[in-house]
């Protein structure tokens, strides 16, 4: 039997809600050797949004490497590099996978087989993606065929651009991924094809309307988009590497690189029959407290409950990643202290960047959905939103092109909830409206 290595905090997944939930031990006061965080990864938690943006920039002085993108830099703060985490005596246990967890014992055992003992464990492992192995597409193992979750993912495609300078890409999937993908890949001089079923991009976003917008952008940037059909499998070389895709509807398209975004589930397995589940997710309260005391779980696995809505929501956002592990952790030292705190009071917001744009949403698009124009002609970029109206009162907004004061209105506006007399008139105040609040 191994030696087994104790901690007062353990964290498991060294993701971004990781990195944000250690900065908040740190600020509410830890000792030496009282956490630990164990990852799969081979380096300390970083901005994950990063890898399918400023990581695939062809220009090598300009695109985003390690260290520069540690936490906590995404939300503005100071970088945590691994010297951090050393000099505040926290254990940063990398390279390292659990593989069996015993909640009711508080062990945890790596693939090496040492075993970890807590008194409090948060569980971050995130989410994984979705491969079309999964579903035993055929020939869905060739080389060249990439997925985008971690790093490791994100260097083997960097090599591969590298390999097949000027080829064609085939993105598979019309998510935020696929999107910001094609993009780089468009940034780096690929011949590139986007493929996906629905009718528009990002359909649980965007309205017809916004969709438009970004398609007829992608498609004067010289990106070819297939819409209504799917991959059903894939051809290789004699060196197994992919040379083109076969659609539903009959058609091959040719691909030197294909990169898959279709979707991520919840790394929950670890914990199946330990822990109460609501909505694939790990079910907690407004503490991020799950069904068993001393047990908290944040950022993607989390299913809480989401106040301005009444209801229990899994979010796989990273504002909520940063936001709920410091929620967490404040929750876990009021514990100890007997302080209150107050519930978890979350405002959905999510965004994206490609190209020279870049986009905003908060709050809940549910309801009627208003596009708007700003119709100032010397913005100089192209800038437009949309809000939703549910029981006659703003519940989200959506801006393209928005500025930091514009973007902070949007979001007050859709915290707010201010009721709405006339639609005619909204549309006609557009942006404007947000900006009275
Ligand atoms: P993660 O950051 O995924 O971290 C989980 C960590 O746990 C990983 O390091 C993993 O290796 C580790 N782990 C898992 N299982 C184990 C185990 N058994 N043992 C040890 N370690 C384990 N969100 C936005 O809002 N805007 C964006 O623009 C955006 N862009 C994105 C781009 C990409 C390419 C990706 C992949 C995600 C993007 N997201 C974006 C989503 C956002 O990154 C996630 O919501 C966020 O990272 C979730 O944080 P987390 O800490 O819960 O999980």
């Amino acid at each position: 039997l191994g030696m087994v290595k104790s901690f007062k905090y353990m964290i498991v997944g060294g993701g971004v809600a990781a990195g944000y939930a250690a900065r908040e031990f740190d600020r509410q006061g830890l000792k030496p050797e009282q956490l630990a965080i164990i990852s799969k990864e081979s380096v300390a938690p970083y901005e994950r949004p990063t890898l399918s943006k400023g990581y695939l920039n062809p220009n090598p002085k300009a695109a985003a490497r390690l260290p520069e993108f540690h936490v906590c830099v995404g939300s503005g703060g100071d970088r945590l590099l691994p010297d951090w985490y050393k000099e505040k005596g926290i254990q940063l246990i990398l390279g390292t996978e659990i593989v069996k967890v015993n909640l009711a014992l508080k062990t945890l055992v790596s693939a090496a087989g040492e075993i970890f003992k807590f008194q409090t464990l948060i569980i971050a492992t995130g989410s994984t993606v979705i491969r079309l192995t999964d579903f035993k597409v055929e020939g869905a193992d060739a080389k060249n065929i990439f997925y985008l979750r971690e790093l490791e993912d994100a260097d083997k495609l960097v090599e591969s651009i590298k390999m097949k300078k000027y080829g064609k890409a085939v993105i598979i999937g019309g998510g935020y991924i696929g999107l910001e993908v094609a993009a780089a890949m468009r940034i780096n001089d690929f011949d590139v094809t986007m493929v996906y079923p629905d009718p528009w991009c990002m359909p649980r976003l965007f309205t017809p309307a916004m969709a438009a917008f970004y398609e007829s952008y992608y498609e004067n940037k010289g990106i070819k988009i297939i819409k209504g059909t799917v991959s059903v499998g894939f051809n290789a070389n004699a060196n197994g590497e992919v040379k083109g895709v076969k659609l539903k509807d009959g058609r091959v398209l040719e691909a030197d690189i294909v990169v898959v975004g279709v979707g991520a589930r919840p790394l929950t397995a670890l914990f199946k029959g330990q822990l109460e589940e609501d909505k694939g997710g790990i079910k907690t309260d407004g503490f991020f407290k799950t069904s068993m005391p001393g047990v908290y779980a944040v950022g993607d696995v989390a299913t809480f409950p989401i106040k301005l809505y009444n209801e229990t929501r899994r979010v796989e956002h990273v504002d909520h990643a940063r936001k709920s592990a410091e929620h967490a952790v404040k929750a876990i030292k009021a514990n100890e202290t007997g302080e209150e705190l107050e519930e978890y009071d979350y405002l959905p917001y999510f965004y994206s960047r490609i190209f020279e744009l870049s986009w905003q949403f908060y709050g809940d698009n549910v309801g009627e959905s208003l596009y708007f124009r700003d119709n100032n002609p010397l913005s100089p970029k192209p800038k437009f939103g949309s809000y939703w109206i549910k029981d006659g009162k703003v519940v989200g907004a959506f801006l393209e092109g928005g500025t930091p004061e514009e973007n902070k209105a949007i979001a007050k506006v859709s915290r707010l909830n201010p009721p709405v007399g006339n639609l005619d008139q909204l549309k006609k105040e557009g942006l404007s409206f947000a900006s009275k609040f």
